[in-house]
């Protein structure tokens, strides 16, 4: 592809450019009495421009450079996270399924062109109605036809393609990488990408039926045009499915291969907690800083000066600050196809989302209920926060079942993660116990209860083993990479606290002990509240009212307001 259009290079390299200028431009600020459908019709403008803010090239999606994942942590994401999804999906998913393909094909690189540019809305559809988390066992057939051209088809209800946006919005054309069984007479191939024309942006085509789930019902969290879509014999041309027509020899490696852009976006997806976390912390601090209530002597204090306020806020500021550098560590290792195996390194994307989930899980519901009735309005921009977080963590691999699926093969010792680099630190003291547990359980079960026993006695154990995993790494992480000793201190006793009776049980820790050194660490953050705050440099993304009272009183007086000189009378005799 030397000589071809997509050679950006230039670009690949670069700082990625500050989105505060955007935050500036009308596009971009809050419109809170809109319809869906215009709401919608923005989110793709927006992701438009983002796309031209970022300039993704090839390489980028190919390499994975620090631009790709800069994209996927930008504190611009949460001004509008459904036009990031569409950005996400359009770059890693179909652009990263494609570009192998590109230099084999003028067709697929033309396309790509048009993928990078955001010219076409581009989809990637694996999940089906009745196959989610068993995409493997997906029903959508590419039939190969005598010619070499082929019939891209729905076989029954549960085979149609769940939730990727596919109707025609923002008179944008739209296509989608749908993964399809290929059929050669009548028998299974093994799952292929397959490019179709889902509509020209104004009507849909021909065969292609997608039934909206979005404008109707609704999902809380990433707010997308979603659908249901489905093919109805949609005749395709011989270069529309992509890779070898041969059967391969081992079909669920195959079916691996043809997903493998779901690692990366494993990673990056999981990385958008980073700002949803920043954002939420951040305007739960300026609102307990500024909101006071009067106490018994009559004086009205700040609400956070009680310790229930600025607990959770220094906790998630202890937890930002480890964020950053684990996941910067994450992706050299993601990306070190030198010193380790692919299952290693999707293992690291696996461990950062399962303990970036868990901060945000129990950090963003607790922050958002600190701010009252206040943080469950949409224009303090906090309160579908969870929401989000419940939505990133089924999307691009199931929070819960990749941990699974890594905590039973690192059981089975079909691979390792790194082993630690502190073995006498409490959190590792903790992965270990739970590695000695489960191998314990694992060796006492006999070959032949396998599953049953597996199923009773350690899958319910896994999520827990990976999120230890994790909390040890960030930790290491944070060490090697300086972070200041009491925000560490503080994420420490943090990650501490979700398994306390662990710790107790083993004789390391008292509760006393325990809450003895976590006031001490509270002690000595609270009087920096104010300033960690300010460091997190958020002031240009944040629009909601409620941080300061000039901006909460402006934000009244632009309210509709109703007067009159009606008379009711009431209790007259
Ligand atoms: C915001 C968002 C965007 C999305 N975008 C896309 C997209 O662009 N393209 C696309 O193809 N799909 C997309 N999806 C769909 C997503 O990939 C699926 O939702 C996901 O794979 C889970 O499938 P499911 O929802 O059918 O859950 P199910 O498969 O029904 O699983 C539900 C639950 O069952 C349990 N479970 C299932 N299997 C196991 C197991 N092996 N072990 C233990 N427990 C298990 C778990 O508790 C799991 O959470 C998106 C989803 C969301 C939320």
């Amino acid at each position: 592809m030397s000589s071809s259009k997509l050679d950006f290079v230039e670009t690949a390299n670069d700082l990625t450019p500050s989105t505060v200028p955007l935050t500036k431009l009308p596009l971009f600020q809050p419109r809170l009495s809109i319809t869906r459908e215009e709401a919608f019709e923005i989110s793709y403008q927006r992701a438009q421009v983002l796309n031209r803010h970022y300039r993704l090239t090839i390489e980028d999606i190919i390499n994975l450079t620090p631009r790709f994942f800069d994209m996927h942590r930008d504190d611009i994401i949460i001004r509008d996270i459904g036009s990031h999804a569409l950005l996400s999906i359009q770059h890693n998913l179909a652009a990263g399924t494609l570009a192998p393909y590109a230099k084999e094909s003028p067709q697929v690189e033309q396309l790509l062109e048009r993928v990078l540019k955001f010219e076409v809305s581009a989809a990637f559809m694996l999940t089906e109605v009745g196959h989610g988390l068993d995409a493997k066992n997906l029903e959508t057939e590419v039939r190969l036809q005598p010619d070499g051209s082929f019939i891209l088809h729905t076989p029954r209800p549960d085979a149609a393609k769940f939730v990727p946006p596919s109707m025609p919005i923002a008179g944008l054309p739209r296509i989608a990488v749908v993964m399809a069984k290929l059929m050669v007479n009548g028998e299974d191939f093994g799952i292929r990408p397959v490019v179709v024309a889902l509509s020209d942006g104004f009507q849909m085509c021909k065969g292609v039926t997608s039934r909206n789930l979005s404008l109707m019902p609704y999902m809380g969290g990433i707010q997308s045009p979603y659908a249901i879509t489905s093919f109805d014999q949609v005749a395709l041309p011989p270069t529309a499915v992509l890779g070898s027509m041969e059967k391969p020899a081992d079909m669920r490696a195959n079916f691996f291969h043809q997903i493998s852009r779901v690692a990366p976006g494993t990673l990056a997806m999981s990385m958008i907690m980073i700002p949803a976390l920043r954002i939420v912390t951040y305007i739960t601090g300026k609102y307990s800083l500024r909101r006071t209530v009067g106490v018994a002597n009559k004086e009205r204090i700040p609400i956070i000066t009680f310790r229930t306020q600025h607990q959770p806020i220094l906790l998630a500021l202890a937890q930002l600050a480890v964020m950053t550098p684990f996941a910067d560590q994450c992706i050299k290792w993601f990306k070190d196809t030198t010193s380790f195996s692919p299952e290693v390194r999707h293992g690291f994307a696996v461990i950062l989302k399962a303990v970036f989930i868990q901060m945000a899980q129990r950090s963003i519901p607790e922050l958002v209920e600190r701010c009252g009735a206040q943080g469950l309005f949409q224009h303090n921009q906090i309160c579908d926060a969870d929401n989000m977080v419940r939505a990133c963590a089924i999307s691009e691999g199931d929070a819960l079942v990749v941990s699974i699926r890594l905590a039973v093969e690192l059981c089975l010792g079909k691979y390792e993660m790194p082993k630690a680099t502190m073995p006498d630190c409490l959190l590792a003291k903790y992965e270990a116990g739970l590695a000695d547990d489960a191998w314990e359980t694992v060796s006492s079960i006999p070959d032949d209860e396998r599953w049953r026993e597996f199923n009773r006695l350690l899958i319910p154990r896994c999520r827990p083993i990976v999120q230890g995993i994790g909390h040890r790494m960030v930790y290491e992480t944070a060490v090697s990479a300086g972070v200041d000793a009491d925000l560490l201190a503080l994420y420490e006793l943090g990650a501490i606290k979700e398994n306390l009776d662990w710790y107790i049980e083993k004789g390391l820790l008292t509760r006393a002990k325990f809450r003895h050194m976590e006031n001490k660490a509270l002690d000595s953050l609270e009087p920096r509240l104010g300033d960690l705050l300010d460091q997190l440099n958020m002031d240009e993304y944040v629009t909601a009212p409620i941080i300061e009272q000039s901006m909460f009183d402006e934000f009244v007086q632009s309210l509709p307001k109703f007067t009159g000189n009606a008379e009711f009378p009431l209790l007259v005799s």
